[in-house]
């Protein structure tokens, strides 16, 4: 992991460690990087979004490039944006983080998160303070254009707007007060369902709920699904690249459920293909891509490199247990405008979603952590490498460990001191004797160093 960009780009407290000073020298180190040409520059919600974005737009125009200035917008259509028109695209959002975060992501020109080598190329500049500033006359031009149109019509030509127009769906959407706010009820309307919204005011101090798309969080929206009788509920986190789902009966859908029913769903139309998630994910999305005639690739976890993986293979869909979809017929990023409308295309052709939920493989998940200092990660994941090494295992990312009764994933936390281990079984007890059985290994191995 590179020191200043994290699995999504950069992220910090607004004023003390994401502040302008720093906002501005990554500008001008993207800017030398990129040397000429043309940005895309969009920003969630956030208070500190105007901030942050003329920062970077000042700093991008003084080693001489263009900045065209997005507005508020989900990531997604910043993405798509960049993709259809610019050299790069830089989206100022935290993502799911509380109201005092917030954070700097790059794009590259296929609208795909940059990879870790060329961040590696940005961090070098922006530490090295080496910039390439531009003569008097070759500043650049900061314009301003609007993406929310062309990313909710392209939204709506992947999907049969006859058939979710004919089913008269009543949705209710909760969109955190975030950049979803502009996109996912319209494209809803668009398509003839009945919707109702909730925190769908753009306001950077979220005042209807955390970002963070929780259940907890989430509970206004699990109550309205219930007393309005409505065919479901979709949930987005604040730059509105990951959507979350409630059922008809109001139930709560952990991510992995429609990471589940959207890869049957894809593969079983395309009559087989590739599916791409990371390790983490539930073996239910194995079990479906393998019985609808499919082939599954896991990654290590973080949608840039599922994305990337993607497109390497040609697979036909991937995503994260999070909520985090990626369709490839549309882009190579999570995409929460894209998730609404593939799901609710889903329940008006096929019936109720909690019917479709029901029939898929269920499993238990135990998640867990043991505190470690950063600087003894390494030479753990050594020594439990050699602890398991008679065991059956993968280190696509940490180390998973496969039983007759299930799986544990051990790996360390990419964000603070400590390992995670994720236990998954066919039931929670099972799950949870993993889960804690590994827990005290972990915690033994690491005493020993
Ligand atoms: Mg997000």
């Amino acid at each position: 992991m590179s020191e200043l960009f994290g699995t999504n780009g950069v992220r910090g407290i607004v004023n003390e460690d994401m502040n302008i000073d720093l906002a501005t020298r990554l500008g001008k180190a993207i800017g030398t990087w990129l040397n000429g040409g043309t940005v895309a520059v969009g920003t969630d919600t956030r208070l500190s979004n105007h901030m942050l974005k003329n920062a970077v737009s000042s700093a991008l125009t003084s080693t001489g490039c263009d900045v065209i200035d997005l507005g508020e917008v989900p990531t997604p259509a910043i993405q798509l944006f960049t993709r259809e028109n610019t050299d790069l695209g830089i989206a100022i959002t935290a993502s799911h983080n509380p109201p005092q975060f917030n954070g700097i992501k790059c794009i590259d020109d296929d609208g795909t998160e940059l990879i870790e080598g060329k961040e590696e190329e940005i961090e070098k500049i922006y530490f090295s303070e080496n910039f390439r500033l531009a003569r008097w006359s070759d500043v650049g031009k900061v314009m301003s254009d609007d993406p929310i149109r062309e990313y909710i019509e392209s939204v709506e030509s992947k999907v049969d707007e006859k058939s979710i127009r004919d089913a008269e769906l009543k949705v209710i959407v909760d969109c955190a007060n975030g950049a979803g706010s502009y996109t996912t009820p319209y494209i809803l309307k668009d398509l003839g369902c009945e919707v109702v919204t909730l925190n769908s005011q753009p306001d950077g101090t979220f005042p209807g709920h955390e970002s963070e798309p929780t259940e907890d969080n989430l509970k206004d929206l699990i109550d309205l699904v219930k007393s309005s009788d409505a065919d479901l509920g979709i949930a987005n986190d604040c730059d509105a690249d990951r959507a979350i789902f409630i059922d008809d009966k109001g139930r709560f859908l952990h991510g992995d459920k429609t990471l589940t029913l959207m890869a049957k769903k894809i593969v079983e139309e395309i009559g087989g293909g590739t599916v791409v998630t990371p390790v983490s994910s539930s073996t239910s999305v194995e079990d479906v891509v393998k019985s609808s005639g499919g082939d599954l690739l896991y990654t290590a976890v973080g949608s840039p490199i599922v994305a990337r993986e993607m497109i390497d293979r040609g697979a036909v869909f991937g995503g994260e247990e999070n909520g985090g979809l990626i369709f490839a017929d549309h882009q190579y990023c999570r995409d929460a405008g894209m998730a609404a409308a593939k799901i609710v295309e889903l329940v008006a052709i096929e019936g109720h979603l909690s019917e479709l939920v029901d029939v898929l493989p269920c499993y238990a998940l135990d998640k867990r952590g043991v505190g470690c200092p950063d600087d003894l990660k390494g030479k753990l994941m050594d020594d439990l490498k050699e602890r398991f090494k008679s065991e059956d295992y993968n280190d696509v990312d940490g180390l998973k460990i496969y039983y007759d009764e299930g799986w544990v994933l051990i790996r360390p936390s990419g964000t603070e001191p400590k390992y995670r281990i994720y236990s998954e079984a066919e039931d929670q007890d099972t799950a949870k004797e993993l889960g804690h059985k590994h827990q005290k290994i972990v915690r033994e191995v690491l005493e020993k160093i």
